[in-house]
């Protein structure tokens, strides 16, 4: 059976243009957002608005998410999830659908970090990572799909991390659970094609946020801008408009596919660093 599903017309916002009323790239589309009250999820959220969604902020922090979604206005609900109980997916979807309608992005962002060596990492701290990063993105994938389909298709976004690419030293849990977000994305993306149903993951650099704002969080952060080829953290709306990217149809005929925007750790930060200091010896 040959199957083309022809993407809807792909309209790019124009700031510039004040002709007529343009169609921006979310107009009218639901979308969930995980750990959307604050940090990245919360500059998706805006992000997701000013492109013309209607946007779910989906998180534990109740209060936050309450308040940005009354900041937001109409086109934005809060709905109390944690990413790791289905009951609350399926109520959180339920609530996409009667405010907004079936649901056509999913953007799995919600995540926490912990770190320890391997030796010192207890067991229950690994499954709550585990929990919380992986199982959570999985869960959110499953109770979705149906609505996805109610709504002719649409694009989930696993947020990742560089270290779903490479190593990080006292981070075990993390990075085998963004590594895990990774082979999660290529089985969905190949599962639901079909359905026109994109699944693709997002793996940011060191960015500001609450996340890496704790101290020993911050500290790491710190120390690897310093050796980045673009050598900074970035903001939460530099990868805002990549997320943007990525679930809109711009990116249509990209599935199972990872998105980088990690300043340049993944060139090697160390080396580059060691022959830029022989070079300016
Ligand atoms: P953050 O801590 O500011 O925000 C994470 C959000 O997830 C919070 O609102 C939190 O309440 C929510 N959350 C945590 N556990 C949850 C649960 N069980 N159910 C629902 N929501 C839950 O962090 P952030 O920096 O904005 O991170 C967002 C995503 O980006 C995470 O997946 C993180 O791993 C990833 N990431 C962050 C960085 C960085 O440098 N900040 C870099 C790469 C990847």
């Amino acid at each position: 059976m040959s199957v083309f599903v022809v993407p809807r017309t792909i309209q790019v916002s124009d700031a510039t243009s004040n002709d007529k009323p343009h169609m921006k790239r979310f107009d009218n589309r639901t979308v969930i957002i995980t750990g959307g009250a604050r940090g990245m999820g919360a500059s998706h959220a805006r992000g997701f608005i000013a492109e013309g969604a209607n946007v779910v902020i989906a998180d534990v922090l109740e209060q936050e998410g309450r308040t940005l979604a009354e900041e937001l206005g109409d086109h934005a609900i809060f709905s109390r999830l944690d990413v790791t109980s289905e009951e609350d997916w399926a109520a959180t979807v339920a609530a996409a659908e009667k405010a907004f309608g079936p649901v056509s992005v999913l953007i799995n962002n919600a995540g926490i970090v912990r770190f320890a060596p391997i030796e010192k990492t207890e067991l229950a701290i690994w499954h709550q990572v585990l929990e919380i990063n992986l199982t959570g993105s999985y869960l959110g994938i499953r109770a979705v799909v149906s609505s996805m389909r109610k709504a002719g298709g649409g694009a989930i976004v696993n947020i990742s991390s560089a270290g779903g690419m490479m190593a990080y030293p006292n981070n075990a849990a993390y990075v085998a659970s963004k590594w895990g977000a990774r082979g999660l994305t290529k089985t969905a993306a190949l599962e639901l094609g079909r359905d026109n149903i994109r699944v693709n993951s997002v793996h940011p650099g060191p960015v500001r946020t609450p996340m890496t704002a704790g101290p020993d969080a911050a500290a790491a952060v710190a120390a690897e801008a310093r050796h980045l080829a673009i050598p900074r953290v970035a903001e939460p709306d530099e990868i805002t408009r990549l997320v943007l990217f990525v679930a809109s149809d711009e990116a249509a005929f990209s599935t199972g596919s990872e998105f980088i925007a990690d300043g340049g750790v993944l060139l090697g930060p160390a080396l580059q660093h060691a022959r830029a200091e022989a070079a300016a010896a």
